[in-house]
C-alpha cells in the first residue's frame, strides 16, 4: 500500500451485515449475554451509506450480508414497514444494494414472498445475471461488476426448515436432517458437541441443485481468468467463525471453493462478533462481518472494499478493522514464471 499511494481502484464496494433493524427498545440475545440496539442499528446505517455518498470513489454497488430487519417484527406485524424504513434509507445511496437472506428475512417473510420482493435483487438489478435454475426456488446469482471479477450470492437455507411449507418435501427432508444430528425438542437450541452445535434452526445449507450451479459458475470463471468473490450469509470456513454459526454442509462448499483457482474471497454475516480466516489449501480469504445489530450506538459496523487487480483493500469502520486481501498467485501465472526462469 505504502508503494503506491496514488494508484486508483479498479471498482469498490460497500459491504455491511446484520442490521436487524426492528422499532422497538434494546433487547438481548437469545442467551442474554449481548445487547441488541434494534432501533439504533437505523442510524449506523445512516452512518454507511453518508460513508459511501461521500466517498472520493463511489461504490459500484453495495452488499447487505442478511438479517436486514428483525424476527420480532412479526410478532409486532410490523414486518413490511420495517423493511420499507430500511429500504428507504438504502435508497437514498450512491449504489444498488445487492442482498443476501439470513435467517431473520424468513422470520418475517415466506420464501415464496421473498422471491417477490425487493429483497430480490436480481429482479431490481441493472445489471446482467447469472441465475441459479429458476424452478428451483433457490435465491442465488452470480454478476460480473467490471471485466474479469464475478461476485457469486449464495442462497444459505436452501436446506433447512425456514421459509418453506411443512408440507414441502425440502422441509421433511431439512427436518430429517437435523433430526440426525439435533434430539433437542426446541431445534433453535444446539447440541452442545463442537462442529454439531451447527444443525440448529436458524442455520441451513446449500441444496445439490445449487452446489452444482456454484461449480458450474466457477468452472466458466476458471476458464476466463476470473477472480470470483463469494457471498453467503452463513460463514462455511469453520475457523472464521464459531461452529455455532456454520452452514450445515458448509464442508461440500468449502470442497468446491478449493478446487477452483478463481475463488479469492468469501464473505459472510450471521456471526455478529466477526471473524476472519485464510484458507491454506487455495488462499482464499474468509471474512465474517461483524454485525451493525451488536455495535452500541457510538460505534459503527461496515466497509468499504476497494479492488485492485492483485488484492482487495477492506477499510473497515468501527468494529470492523482494516485488512489487505492478497490474491494468491493463480497456477497459470506459477507456471510462467517458473518458465521465465529456465528460459533464463
Ligand atoms: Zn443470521
Amino acid at each position: 500500500m505504502e508503494n503506491c499511494p496514488e494508484q486508483q481502484p479498479l471498482f469498490t464496494f460497500g459491504v455491511i451485515a446484520d442490521i436487524q433493524y426492528a422499532d422497538l427498545v434494546d433487547g438481548s440475545n437469545y442467551t442474554r449475554t449481548r445487547k441488541r440496539y434494534y432501533r439504533s442499528s437505523l442510524q449506523l446505517l445512516k452512518n454507511a451509506l453518508k460513508s459511501w455518498n461521500e466517498a472520493a470513489v463511489k461504490p459500484e454497488f453495495i452488499i447487505q450480508l442478511g438479517d436486514i430487519i428483525d424476527g420480532f417484527n412479526k410478532n409486532h406485524d410490523a414486518s413490511d414497514r420495517a423493511l420499507d424504513t430500511v429500504l428507504s434509507e438504502f435508497s437514498s445511496g450512491p449504489a444498488e444494494v445487492h442482498h443476501v437472506w439470513g435467517n431473520h428475512e424468513f422470520y418475517n417473510f415466506s420464501r415464496s414472498a421473498l422471491l417477490r420482493s425487493r429483497l430480490n435483487s436480481t429482479l431490481h438489478t441493472e445489471r446482467s445475471v447469472n441465475a441459479a435454475p429458476a424452478d428451483s426456488e433457490i435465491y442465488a446469482y452470480s454478476f460480473s461488476p467490471v471485466p474479469g471479477f464475478t461476485f457469486v450470492i449464495l442462497d444459505g437455507y436452501d436446506v433447512g426448515l425456514l421459509g418453506r411449507e411443512e408440507s414441502s418435501q425440502q422441509y421433511k427432508d431439512s427436518l430429517s436432517l437435523i433430526r440426525q444430528h439435533n434430539p433437542n425438542e426446541d431445534l433453535n437450541c444446539p447440541v452442545f458437541k463442537g462442529m454439531e452445535e451447527r444443525y440448529t434452526m436458524f442455520n441451513g445449507g446449500f441444496s445439490k441443485v445449487q452446489l452444482d450451479w456454484f461449480d458450474s459458475v466457477l468452472s466458466l470463471a476458471d476458464e476466463k481468468q476470473e477472480k470470483v468473490t463469494i457471498v453467503s450469509h452463513l460463514p462455511v470456513h469453520p475457523r472464521s467463525t464459531t461452529p455455532i454459526c456454520l452452514a450445515w454442509n458448509y464442508d461440500e462448499l468449502l470442497s468446491i471453493i478449493r478446487s477452483h483457482s478463481c475463488a479469492v474471497c468469501f464473505m459472510a454475516g450471521h456471526d455478529h462478533d466477526g471473524g476472519y480466516h485464510r484458507d491454506k489449501k487455495g488462499g482464499v480469504h474468509h471474512l465474517t462481518l461483524e454485525g451493525v445489530i451488536e455495535t452500541p450506538p457510538d460505534g459503527n459496523a461496515f466497509a468499504t472494499v476497494s479492488v485492485y487487480e492483485d488484492r482487495m483493500e477492506l477499510r473497515g469502520y468501527g468494529r470492523v478493522r482494516d485488512r489487505v486481501l492478497m490474491f494468491a498467485q493463480d497456477k497459470s501465472n506459477i507456471v510462467n514464471a517458473m518458465t521465465g526462469l529456465q528460459i533464463s
